[in-house]
């Protein structure tokens, strides 16, 4: 059976005493509420990522990071590598969200660099796509998306799939409090599933954990989770709160 997911985008937001308190809300939370199905992840900034490690220590909750470079070392000032982030117990990964692509220029070339070195380095990743409202208008959603999905992922061996969770972000409904509605998010994921079965058979396609990302909270995850093929969302603005994180949790 496929996983449900809940992960938690921080985006630039909480200082080390704001991520530290938040990251054991959260684990608290998701302790007292017996969460047992649920895999809940938070990815705070790389400032906090050790706080908010040990902070959930001793609950289910996991830490990643919401980026990396693809080398372990060396002159990438500003850059973090995969050995960094798993010596402060981070094994998990985001990659490929919008805002990195649109403001920071990352290419599916360069997510292709850092996907290889992320599983080299036996990460899990989140890997994010979606299409801009433009695409959407014109009808082209399934097309970009699928060649995101085939630049930076089709490369890899069947196995790989087992350490990625495929975070589908219409870029229309990010932080705009526009959501897709269940039906369109149902659409794009089985067509996501559908391409995926077509490069490596149902019984993989099946096994991998498709997330909604794009102003998901707790009015109408229930709706959005209950679509067969949606496993989950990646939560941004809603997870900057512990209540509002938690009843997405709960909406399973
Ligand atoms: C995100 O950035 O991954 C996201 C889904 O943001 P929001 O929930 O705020 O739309």
């Amino acid at each position: 059976m496929r996983k449900q997911i809940v992960a938690g985008n921080w985006k630039m937001n909480n200082d080390l005493a704001e991520s530290k308190k938040l990251a054991k809300q959260v684990a608290k939370k998701v302790k007292e509420g017996k969460i047992k199905d649920t895999k809940v992840i938070i990815a705070p900034t790389f400032v906090s990522l050790a706080s908010a490690v040990k902070a959930t220590k001793k609950s289910r909750v996991k830490v990643a990071a919401q980026n990396m470079h693809f080398e372990e070392s060396g002159a990438f000032t500003g850059e973090i590598s995969t050995k960094m982030l798993k010596s402060v117990g981070v094994k998990t990964v985001i990659l490929g969200h919008s805002e990195r692509r649109e403001y920071f220029g990352e290419t599916d070339a360069l997510l292709t660099k850092k996907v290889d070195a992320a599983l080299a380095h036996k990460m899990n990743i989140i890997f994010c796509f979606g299409e801009v409202l433009a695409d959407r208008k014109s009808g082209n959603q399934e097309a970009i998306v699928e060649s995101q999905i085939k630049k930076a992922l089709f490369h890899l061996e069947a196995s790989a799939f087992k350490n990625i969770i495929l975070a589908y972000e219409p870029v229309w409904a990010i932080g705009t409090g526009e959501t897709a509605s269940p039906e369109q998010a149902q659409e794009m994921h089985a067509f996501i599933r559908k391409t995926l079965a077509n490069k490596y058979g149902n019984d993989l396609a099946n096994s991998v954990s498709i997330l909604y990302g794009g102003s998901c909270k707790p009015t109408n995850a229930k709706e959005i989770f209950s679509k067969p093929d949606v496993d989950g969302g990646l939560i941004g603005g809603a997870a900057l709160n512990a209540d509002d994180f938690f009843s997405i949790v709960n909406a399973f």
